[in-house]
C-alpha cells in the first residue's frame, strides 16, 4: 500500500512517474537498456538529459543568457563551489567579500562552509527568534561577489516572500525545497541552485542556474570537478553524470508539464497549505511556531500546544507514531527542532492533506476525552 509521505527529503514523488520508470526499466525508449547501463555520450541518453534540460527551461523560464548544469554532490557542496568559483583568488590574493542573510540551519551552513573561502559576512540572521522568521534584508556592501540567501528554509518552515535588493551584486539562493513550487523571476538572480531529492527527483543530482557572466571566474588551483566552467563547456558531461537521476527529474518535469506547469502547481500548493494553516489556526491542540509573513508553501512544522515540555514530547512522539500507523508517515520535525513538519511538496496530492488534518481532528479529539 502507498501511504502519504511527509518526508521533508527524500520526498515523494508522483506516482506515475515512478509507475513508468518501472515500465521502462528494462527496455527505454525501445533501446533495449535501461536507463542505468547507457553510456553517457550515447545517441540513447543524449536525447534524455538534452530533453530535462529543455523541460527546465520552458516550466522555469530560465533566460538564454543562463546556462543549466547537472551535477554531484548535493546543495551542500554547493556552499563550497559558489565562494570558491565566484569570489576566490589566485594563491596570495587579498580575501573577497560576501553577505550572507542567516534565516536557518541550512543557510547557517552555506556561510560557515563560504567563510573557509571569502570573508562571509552575516548580514542579519533571524536566530534570536529561533529562525521563526524572515529579516528585513539589508543592502550589500557593493564590493560583496555575490548575496545569499536561502528562499525556503525546509527545517524551520519559513520562505521569503520577496526578494532583496541587491543592485549590481549577483543575488545567489538556494531553492533546493521550493524550485517549481510557484513561478520565481529567474533573472533576478545570479544563480540558484537546489539538491532534487526535496521537489525534483532522486537525491544524488543537484541542478545550478547560472548566468554566463558568472562563468569562468574560478582561480587555476581549483579541482577540476569543482569549476563551473568546466561543466558549461561539457554540456554537464565532463565526466559520467547522474544519469539515472537526469531520467527520473526528466519525467518529473514531463509530469509537471501535464498538471498545468508551474503556475497551476503553485495555486494548488497555495490551496493546500492555506488548508492546512487555516486548520492549525483553528485548532486548539495544535499550533504553527513561524511567523504569518514568512510561512511556507512546502515545510509546515507544527508543535503541541503544552507547557510541560516532557509532556508534550510525549504527546508528539505519540502522536507521530500513530499517524504512522494510519499510513501519513515522516511527519518528526527536524531532530535539532522537534515537533512536528509536515513537508507538502509537488507531488503531495491534497488528499493526503486532507487526510493528514482529519487524524489530527481525530487525536485532538482524543486527547481531550483523555
Ligand atoms: C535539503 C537541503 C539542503 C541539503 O541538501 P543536500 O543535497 O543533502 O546537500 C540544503 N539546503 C536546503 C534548503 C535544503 O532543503
Amino acid at each position: 500500500m502507498r501511504v502519504y509521505n511527509f518526508s521533508p527529503g527524500p520526498s515523494t514523488l508522483p506516482l506515475p512517474v515512478l509507475e513508468r520508470a518501472a515500465a521502462e526499466m528494462t527496455d527505454t525508449n525501445g533501446t533495449g537498456q535501461s536507463v542505468m547501463e547507457m553510456s553517457h555520450r550515447s545517441k540513447d541518453f543524449r536525447p534524455i538529459i538534452e530533453k530535462t534540460e529543455e523541460l527546465l527551461r520552458s516550466l522555469m523560464g530560465i533566460p538564454a543568457n543562463y546556462k543549466v548544469l547537472f551535477l554531484q554532490g548535493g546543495a551542500s557542496l554547493q556552499f563550497s563551489m559558489i565562494p570558491l568559483n565566484l569570489a576566490s583568488g589566485e594563491a596570495g590574493s587579498p580575501r573577497k567579500k560576501a553577505s550572507y542573510i542567516e534565516t536557518g540551519i541550512w543557510a547557517k551552513k552555506a556561510a560557515d562552509e563560504g567563510a573557509k573561502y571569502v570573508e562571509a559576512i552575516t548580514r542579519v540572521s533571524s536566530k534570536d527568534k529561533a529562525y521563526t522568521y524572515i529579516p528585513k534584508a539589508p543592502p550589500p556592501d557593493p564590493d560583496d561577489a555575490y548575496y545569499h540567501i536561502t528562499l525556503n528554509n525546509t527545517i524551520v518552515g519559513t520562505k521569503w516572500a520577496y526578494l532583496p535588493e541587491t543592485g549590481s551584486v549577483p543575488l545567489v539562493a538556494d531553492i533546493s525545497s521550493s524550485i517549481l513550487s510557484e513561478p520565481l523571476d529567474v533573472s533576478r538572480f545570479g544563480l540558484i541552485y537546489a539538491g532534487a531529492q526535496k521537489n525534483l527527483g532522486p537525491a544524488g543530482t543537484t541542478v545550478v542556474i547560472i548566468r554566463d557572466d558568472l562563468i569562468g571566474k574560478a582561480p587555476s588551483w581549483a579541482p577540476a570537478l569543482l569549476r563551473y566552467d568546466i561543466y558549461a563547456a561539457e554540456a554537464s558531461m565532463y565526466n559520467t553524470p547522474p544519469c539515472y537521476g537526469i531520467y527520473i527529474i526528466g519525467l518529473v518535469l514531463e509530469w509537471l508539464l501535464k498538471q498545468g506547469g508551474v503556475k497551476a502547481i503553485a495555486e494548488l500548493n497555495k490551496a493546500k497549505a492555506d488548508r492546512f494553516y487555516s486548520y492549525l489556526e483553528s485548532s486548539k491542540f495544535f499550533y504553527s511556531p513561524v511567523d504569518k509573513e514568512s510561512r511556507s508553501l512546502m515545510n509546515i512544522p507544527f508543535v503541541v500546544r503544552e507547557n510541560d515540555l516532557a509532556k508534550k514530547a510525549e504527546i508528539e512522539s505519540r502522536f507521530v507514531k500513530e499517524a504512522a500507523a494510519e499510513g501519513l508517515v515522516n511527519l518528526a520535525g527536524h531532530r535539532l527542532v522537534g515537533g512536528m513538519r509536515a513537508s507538502i511538496y509537488n507531488a503531495m496530492p491534497i488528499q493526503g492533506v486532507e487526510e493528514l488534518i482529519q487524524f489530527m481532528e481525530s487525536f485532538e479529539g482524543r486527547a481531550a476525552g483523555a
